[in-house]
């Protein structure tokens, strides 16, 4: 079932990766921003390199985008919509987009009984300065201001604050 829900503000988003640090609740893995796959593609091609790359592609998919079909950022509500859960920053949680997408809108209780990824626990403590390439983003998409699109922009406007 899909839920019409008004989109969520860049900054608000920005505002649960950081609260989280950009760390999947579900799983404790580190998540990527992934808008900075595209530039980071660029990076290589401005290098001159042009073998085939699966670094980035819009829909996140496994064959062109291995990497954020697993970690990509979403946000993700603790509580689903569908059952009654707040559109509001204390619902709303940092999620890898591989947790995201077996919660989808199971109810948090039901959710959590079934079986998934065991939470990764490191050896020495929690990521202690993860960003999810954030401030990479910042760093290549200033390289090329005028190439960005409005999504891009507004992301880095945000990312700017
Ligand atoms: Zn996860």
């Amino acid at each position: 079932m899909t839920i019409k829900r008004p989109p969520l503000s860049k900054e608000l988003q920005l505002s649960v990766f950081r609260r989280d640090g950009w760390l999947c609740r579900w799983c404790n893995r580190p998540v990527i921003f992934a808008p900075v796959m595209k530039f980071l593609e660029r990076e290589i091609r401005n290098a001159g390199y042009s073998a085939p790359l699966s670094y980035h592609h819009a829909h996140w998919t496994r064959a062109n985008a291995p990497l954020l079909d697993e970690l990509g950022a979403v946000i993700d509500h603790v509580e689903a919509l569908s059952a009654g859960g707040a559109h509001s920053e204390d619902n709303l949680t940092t999620a890898c987009n591989k947790c995201n997408g077996q919660k989808s809108n199971a109810a948090r209780i039901e959710w959590e009984k079934r079986p998934k990824h065991k939470p990764i626990k490191g050896k020495y403590g929690p990521p202690l300065c993860w960003d999810g390439f954030s401030t990479l983003f910042v760093i290549l998409a200033q390289r090329d201001p005028l190439g960005l699109t409005a999504v891009e922009k507004d992301w880095l406007r945000a990312l700017c604050l």
